[in-house]
């Protein structure tokens, strides 16, 4: 990390659990196009599928913006105004169908040997996922991280954006979560900056998933990309990684679970790459 510097900024997100909560309602503000396929967005859809809804009450969700006040939004099933009814009716519903025997039983805690497709189906679903939650974030200009090239890569082949990583783990309680962060390197020089990531984290009931994808400038490739740093922690034991795929079958749950608070708790992941300097205003990288 020498001659890099890193700046990080902006995480936001949903939080659901079963202890109840009450508060004023709140209406985030969202795009209007389908972030997949441009076409106008018309009605609200669902952040979370129904079928996760059906299988658990996740009651009142808490919602923040870096350190801003929290707001709890009384009903946990939050819509977005970024998704048509045609990207979601079609290939989003095939995604969420082909998930419910996976992610349906890893969110009920049962365990589960996941076979290198399966393992790609989960990591599609996380990425779908993490780009409606892109599409939830504090508007800049309307900017988002993920690039319509990206968004419409998922929605015509369920690709996953290059220089993306996808990890699974595993919660004892049940929780509600979606959640971003951006991460920025400049370089130390000059302050340019050159790389962009982007970290989302899910928790739906017991399944717990984390995700990184990386935008460069042109001109800064694989070979000149530090990894971003994660501060130290059991991440072998607490994190299966899904994607790239490395290995023939994984079993779920990994050895040790993420706790709800304390020296092995959700939050130490949600906050494992803070690292750097807490800046107000992230501005994506425009190659
Ligand atoms: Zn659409």
């Amino acid at each position: 990390m020498n001659e890099w510097g890193t700046a990080f900024h902006d995480s936001w997100g949903f939080f659901g659990e079963d202890e109840r909560v009450t508060g004023r309602e709140y209406t985030p503000g969202m795009a209007d196009n389908c972030i997949f396929c441009d076409k106008p967005a018309g009605n609200r859809e669902h952040l979370w599928a129904q079928w996760i809804h059906e299988r658990h009450d996740f009651g009142p969700i808490r919602m923040q913006r870096g350190n801003k006040e929290e707001i709890i939004v009384p009903d946990p099933k939050i819509t977005v105004k970024s998704v048509c009814a045609k990207c979601n009716n079609g290939w989003m519903n095939d995604l969420e169908n082909a998930n419910i025997p996976l992610l349906g039983s890893m969110m009920q805690d049962l365990s589960l040997r996941l076979e290198p497709d399966q393992q790609i189906t989960v990591g599609r679903w996380v990425t779908k996922t993490a780009m409606v939650l892109d599409s939830t974030r504090p508007r800049v200009d309307g900017i988002r991280f993920y690039t319509q090239d990206e968004c419409a890569g998922m929605r015509t082949s369920l690709v996953i954006p290059a220089r993306t990583r996808i990890w699974l783990g595993r919660m004892p309680s049940k929780h509600l979560h979606a959640g971003g962060t951006d991460f920025l390197y400049r370089r130390k020089e000059d302050g340019k900056p050159i790389v962009h990531s982007f970290i989302n984290s899910f928790v739906v009931g017991h399944f717990v998933a984390q995700m990184m994808t990386q935008h460069t400038l042109d001109g800064f490739d694989d070979h000149t990309i530090p990894d971003l740093e994660s501060k130290a922690g059991d991440w072998e034991n607490q994190l299966l990684q899904i994607w790239p795929v490395e290995r023939e079958w994984i079993m779920w749950p990994p050895t040790v679970p993420f706790t709800n608070g304390g020296a092995l708790g959700i939050g130490y992941l949600l906050d494992r790459f803070r690292i750097g300097d807490n800046v107000e205003k992230v501005e994506p990288l425009k190659p």
